[in-house]
């Protein structure tokens, strides 16, 4: 059993058909080239043989590379991992340009013809397989998805794909697919130029050997490799060439904030690689793709938003219980989360109960999927007939005996303990003994919610992110007696509605909720310091956080803000640290500024209600310091904010898994994704240089940057957090 089967037809057209044993999906394995290789010199030598199609036996084509694999030779090369990289980057180029060349001489002639016939979704490395050839055949089965996703884990595509996509169709109409790995249906990659010709599926292998058959020889020779060929829409030195490199390198410092090495990288290796000849760009752009994966930042991506990931989708916390599959929820409280968490669930093929105080809120509630399908509709993505399918899973009722045959409820009812209690009870009246019960609650601590139920250990949290269909992260929160079964149903379901799980002890503001305060806290305090605060702003910006501090708080309302340090200061009592953060929150609560909703807030809003710049009036009360802190000193306080709560999280056993709190923060509430989260950040920089930096933040502004104990015991033994922490072969 091997990764690819070779097969000469009687006309003479040889089909290399990609199989990896064992897997749904083809990837690439490091021994795939080699033997991917020697069937193409057996095609090639063979004179039988008139040319070649590359297809797949799975449903799809191609997922990419196994990246596990970039994690072995890397590990496997002891003193010298680039050079390993380099080698195995280079080999990759040399076959593939076999494959380009099929054979032919110096004047381009007397090549075989190849043919991809790519039968599903194509990605990565297949996409990069699929450019070398001659001719692109895919399927027109809209399913089905091309394009070279790389970039979104921090690399880019980097054997062959960067140079040969940018020749074909010029830097600017190659952004979207390198610049945003943008995955295409078939009709859009063949108005991209990623497929040449979309075909009815059954029809797919007939129509690329029936081209192989007719080739010319001009029909397999690369526009490169013709003499006088320039780069469309104009190489760097060319009046349109310059403008573009200009404004592509502006769009990409304007989106990545020079934070996200993999994009510029890119850049360099297109720009630099228009200068020359093609096997010198495939060189540039090998030397780029080796500098990324050596830099920390890909290797934490790779490993958080793509392995890690994966494996915490794929239930690696999951208790060793029964299949607990969701057939019918109960959804309590049809309001905001309420209504977002029918639509995912009925999405997800789930029957919902949406039950709220009154027929008008639950229908309001139904009507939510109503126009969220109707968008849909607008936008060409379902169908009249599907709208209706899907707000027939959703039955929208006053009425607690409806939820009598649930196998889940997630009660998302007003955030008040005597509301919830009453539910609960209520609820427990209807349901039947298998019944788990969760509660969508964001503030309130789960073992205290359980003791209105008489089955604790059947009552957990299920907490959601708003907006709930948007939002990939669900963090779901173990109560003091929540059993292994009530986990096991809630993981089941986040898989059933295709979100990113983490499991969580109960404690105050959980996990997520718990490091983002501190983070728009220590934004405010600064605010009162009397830090600019565009500077506040653009520091966080700069280090890779979607939205500075003072805009989060303005997007979550500040009153919300003003709830949660009343209820925190109530419970904290004397030990209560953020006076100096309420005085600001307060007053500007007082002065009607809730943010967004009202808006105004930290920033001013036009009447339309979009936002616009600082609010001015701000200083008239703050007045801006004349002497400003630095960049990296306002980096350092609003990400250690974070980072310092991650760690006590840990420490405390809130966090079972570094590898959750990873995911979880750049999911949950956008940590610095270049990163990899907060405690692959803490690896990068070094758990010595943490503490250090730690100890002088302390000195300097206050008892809240006092390193954890387990942080300085691991800077002491110079350990990281993954090596002391992760699972071994997570790396990549
Ligand atoms: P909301 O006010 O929009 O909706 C609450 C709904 O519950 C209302 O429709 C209300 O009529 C209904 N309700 C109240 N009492 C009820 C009862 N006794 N029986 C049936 N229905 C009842 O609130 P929301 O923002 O959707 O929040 C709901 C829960 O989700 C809260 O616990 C909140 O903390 C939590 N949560 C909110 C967010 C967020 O961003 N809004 C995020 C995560 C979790």
């Amino acid at each position: 059993m091997t990764d690819f089967t070779y097969e000469v037809d009687a006309e003479g057209v040889a089909v290399i058909t990609w199989d990896v044993p064992g897997k749904s999906m083809n990837v690439l394995t490091r021994e795939a080239f080699e033997l991917v290789e020697g069937y193409l010199d057996r095609a090639l030598a063979d004179e039988a043989v008139k040319g070649i199609v590359i297809t797949s036996a799975k449903k799809d084509f191609a997922g990419g590379m196994d990246l596990n694999v970039l994690a072995s030779i890397r590990a496997e090369a002891g003193d010298e991992p680039a050079k390993a990289l380099f080698d195995f980057t280079m080999n990759g180029h040399r076959i593939l340009r076999k494959i380009e060349r099929a054979g032919m001489d110096d004047k381009n002639k007397g090549g075989k013809p190849v043919a991809c016939a790519i039968n599903g979704t194509c990605a990565g490395i297949g996409t990069e397989i699929a450019l070398a050839c001659h001719r692109r055949f895919m399927t027109d089965n809209p399913k089905a998805k091309i394009g070279l996703p790389e970039i979104l884990v921090g690399l880019f595509p980097g054997a062959g794909g960067t140079t040969r996509y940018s020749r074909m169709v010029g830097a600017m109409a190659a952004s979207p697919v390198l610049l945003e790995g943008r995955m295409m249906a078939p009709k859009a990659a063949k108005s991209a130029q990623l497929v040449d010709e979309v075909v009815a599926h059954d029809e797919l292998l007939a129509a690329a050997k029936a081209w192989v058959l007719g080739a010319k020889d001009a029909d397999i020779v690369k526009p490169w490799d013709v003499k006088g060929w320039k780069m469309p829409s104009g190489a760097p030195y060319h009046p349109a060439g310059f403008m573009t490199f200009v404004g592509a390198s502006a769009m990409v410092h304007g989106k990545t904030q020079g934070v996200y090495p993999a994009a510029k990288a890119l850049l360099s290796a297109v720009y630099e690689g228009a200068m020359v000849p093609f096997e010198t760009a495939l060189k540039i752009e090998a030397r780029y793709f080796v500098s990324i994966l050596m830099d920390p930042s890909s290797s934490a991506m790779i490993r958080s938003l793509f392995l890690n990931k994966q494996a915490l989708e794929k239930g690696a916390n999951r208790p060793d219980v029964a299949d607990e599959t969701v057939k019918k929820v109960g959804v309590l409280g049809a309001g905001m989360m309420g209504a977002g968490i029918a639509l995912v669930s009925a999405q997800a093929g789930i029957d919902v109960v949406l039950l709220d105080q009154d027929q008008a809120a639950a229908d309001r509630g139904k009507a939510y999927t109503e126009s969220f399908a109707d968008k849909g509709i607008k936008r060409g993505k379902t169908t009249a007939e599907k709208k209706e399918a899907l707000l027939s899973k959703i039955t929208a009722t006053t009425d607690y005996a409806a939820l009598a045959d649930c196998d889940l409820i997630i009660e998302a009812v007003f955030e008040d303990v005597g509301v919830k209690a009453e539910v609960t009870k209520k609820v427990e009246a209807v349901i039947g003994p298998d019944c788990i019960f969760a509660t969508n609650t964001s503030t309130l601590p789960i073992s205290e919610l359980a003791k209105a139920s008489a089955r604790p250990e059947q009552f957990i949290g299920i907490h959601f992110f708003s907006p709930v269909e948007k939002m990939m992260l669900v963090e779901i929160i173990k109560g003091r007696e929540t059993g292994n079964r009530a986990v096991a149903k809630s993981l089941d379901y986040v898989r059933q509605i295709r979100k990113t799980p983490i499991v969580v002890n109960d404690a105050r503001f959980f996990y997520a909720n718990r490091c983002i305060i501190p983070y728009i806290n220590e934004g405010i305090r600064m605010v009162a310091e009397g830090v600019e605060p565009a500077l506040i702003e653009n520091a966080a910006k700069l280090v890779g956080m979607p939205l500075g501090p003072l805009q989060l708080v303005d997007e979550t309302s500040i009153d919300l803000g003003v709830k949660i340090a009343k209820a925190t200061r109530a419970a904290m009592g004397d030990a209560y640290p953020d006076g100096a953060v309420d005085e600001v929150l307060f007053w500007m609560a007082d002065e009607g500024r809730l943010g967004r909703k009202s808006s105004a807030g930290f920033y001013a809003y036009d009447e339309a209600g979009k936002r616009g710049l600082l609010w001015e009036g701000l200083a008239a009360k703050y007045p801006v310091s004349d002497a400003q802190p630095s960049l990296t000193e306002v980096q350092h306080r609003l990400l250690f904010a974070q980072v310092l709560e991650a760690v006590r999280a840990l420490e405390e056993g809130v966090l079972e898994d570094i590898r959750e709190g990873d995911v979880g923060a750049i999911l949950g509430w956008g940590f610095a994704p270049w990163s990899g989260g907060p405690f692959a950040w803490l690896d990068i920089i070094g758990t010595p240089y943490a503490a250090e930096r730690c100890a002088e933040l302390t000195e300097a502004h206050g008892a809240r940057f006092t390193p954890p104990a387990l942080l300085v015991e691991m800077a002491g033994k110079g350990q990281s957090f993954y090596a002391r922490f992760g699972a071994e072969d997570a790396a990549a």
